[in-house]
């Protein structure tokens, strides 16, 4: 069986059901094709967080030391698994090469005017949705156990207030006025009041439907497998449920773009990250603003009748198996700073893999080997803050308008 299509989406994620909506809004016929494993996509279970504070790219300095320092603690938010693999030593040596402050600071307005752009997306698509996405604009609290972190966070603060992300810093008992569920003797605390939060799995849901209702045809259980290519275009796409012959396609495939890549002979520059979340029932009328515990690397964020903990970075490849210690270590790390979270009545724990690039930077752009082809992967710990801009973006690239963004930094094939 062939399908005809305008444009093809390889991958029903964030990614995918954001570009699937912008296209469809543009009069393009298109098609979304997804492994259907609803809880294994990034996009589900993620922390919700709509974070233009989280405009410093993962690839900073000291992150590389603060790595090390944790890869032999069992209960550390971040770990690596030791292994000979070629890819994985690949992508971190050229980390290391993008972890400096002359990368940081070409990376912050671009990172920021995504962000931005997207929170304006967020709160106007949530407004349209059939379903209550618990889409709030209330801030992000970074709460700092230690005098060191704190120093820290002053100093990201003011990175931020220069590229004009505001902030305000609650110190000591101050911070325990503003956030009555924390616990006494922490160093404090600094508000981002424009970031926002969502129930990821609810808001992509709800946009995947109001997509069909636009003319979207999603086809869930099918499975992208190979491709043709002619004269520097893609011909055909083999899929589990039939071949499609799109003008365009998508790779949306979020951690496993580099395999499909792969059979484009194309490399993808990606490394998946493993973190979990466990989601609680809320107790009313409390943890009513989401915290990032610095320290501990965890985010903690209510989401309706819910409150989600979700944190840890496992560099583990495709391995999606659950690790109980890391997650015992997102409940205690979370008491650390919090009372009243270790009585919550559990509802589900969930993992998920973010595809990381080297320079903290996601692949966002036309391929320039396929012409046809564009590339909406590699988001790292911001895809869900960055989908609605990147639909936007390829939106507009696939139908020959300006991305209204430079896109030099996100050009696809960068790494070679
Ligand atoms: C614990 C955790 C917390 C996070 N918290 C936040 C947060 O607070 N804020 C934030 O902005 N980001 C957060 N992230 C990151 C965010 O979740 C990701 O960056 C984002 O969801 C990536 O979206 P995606 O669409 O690229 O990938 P995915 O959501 O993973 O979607 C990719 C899709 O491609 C499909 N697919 C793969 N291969 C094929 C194939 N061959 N054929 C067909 N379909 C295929 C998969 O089934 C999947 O549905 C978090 C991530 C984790 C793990």
């Amino acid at each position: 069986m062939s399908n005809n299509t305008d444009v093809l989406i390889i991958g029903g994620g964030i990614m995918g059901i954001s570009s699937a909506y912008c296209l469809a809004d543009l009069g393009c016929d298109v098609t979304v094709v997804d492994l259907g494993r609803d809880e294994l996509a990034s996009s589900y279970g993620n922390a919700g967080l709509v974070c233009p504070s989280h405009s410093v790219p993962l690839a900073a300095p000291g992150v590389m030391g603060e790595g090390l320092k944790w890869m032999f603690d069992p209960e550390s938010p971040f770990y690596i698994r030791p292994r000979i693999d070629l890819n994985l030593f690949r992508w971190l040596m050229k980390f290391r090469s993008f972890a400096n402050q002359e990368h940081v600071d070409r990376a912050v307005p671009l990172l920021r005017d995504l962000h931005l752009a997207s929170r304006g997306l967020f709160s106007e698509w949530s407004d349209q949705l059939e379903v209550d996405s618990h889409y709030e604009r209330r801030g992000l609290f970074y709460v700092y156990d230690s005098d060191k972190g704190m120093q820290s966070g002053l100093h990201e603060a003011d990175l931020m207030r220069k590229a004009n992300i505001p902030s305000t810093v609650h110190l000591g008992s101050a911070a325990i006025r503003l956030v009555p569920e924390l616990r006494e003797g922490l160093a404090g605390v600094i508000h981002y009041p424009d970031d926002a939060h969502v129930d990821p799995a609810r808001f992509v849901d709800g946009l995947a439907q109001h997509a069909v209702d636009k003319g979207v045809t999603l086809i869930n259980e099918a499975e992208a497998v190979g491709f043709e290519t002619k004269d520097a275009q893609i011909i055909k796409v083999r899929t589990t449920r039939g071949d499609f012959m799109p003008e365009q396609v998508v790779l949306a495939s979020g951690a496993w773009t580099p395999e499909l890549a792969a059979m484009l002979r194309l490399r993808a520059v990606i490394q998946p990250a493993k973190g979990y979340s466990i989601t609680y029932a809320r107790p009313v009328e409390s943890f009513n603003v989401p915290m990032l515990l610095v320290e501990s690397r965890v985010a903690v964020t209510p989401m309706g009748p819910n409150l989600r903990l979700a944190g840890t970075l496992e560099m583990v490849g495709m391995d999606l198996g659950i690790n109980e210690r890391r997650l015992n270590a997102i409940n205690k790390g979370a008491a650390r700073y919090l009372n009243g979270v270790d009585s919550l009545g559990h509802v589900e724990t969930w993992r998920g893999l973010r595809p990381c690039t080297p320079d903290g930077l996601p692949l966002l752009g036309r391929s320039e080997r396929l012409n046809n082809l564009v590339f909406a992967a590699g988001h790292a710990m911001i895809g869900l803050s960055l989908g609605p801009v990147t639909g936007q973006v390829v939106a507009r690239l696939i139908t020959g308008e300006e991305p209204g963004f430079d896109l030099s930094m996100t050009k696809p094939e960068r790494f070679g």
